[in-house]
């Protein structure tokens, strides 16, 4: 199943969502929102794939 990394409208954090779901909910803040008006940063074959997407993201951030 395919995955998309999007990008939190509130808090800007990466999450994975499936690609085939319409909304998604925030793991960091909680705020639910419309993939169509989040910012998709990538699409990932896996839900494996897209954690190391957000991972490497989130390392990135960080430094
Ligand atoms: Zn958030």
């Amino acid at each position: 199943m395919e995955y998309l990394v999007l990008l939190c409208p509130r808090c800007g954090r990466p999450s994975a969502a499936r690609a085939r779901s319409r909304s998604h909910s925030c793991p960091y803040c909680g705020a639910t929102f419309q993939i169509a008006e989040a910012t998709l940063v990538e699409r990932a074959p896996s839900g494996r794939e897209a954690q190391s997407i957000i991972r490497k993201l989130l390392e990135g951030s960080a430094k």
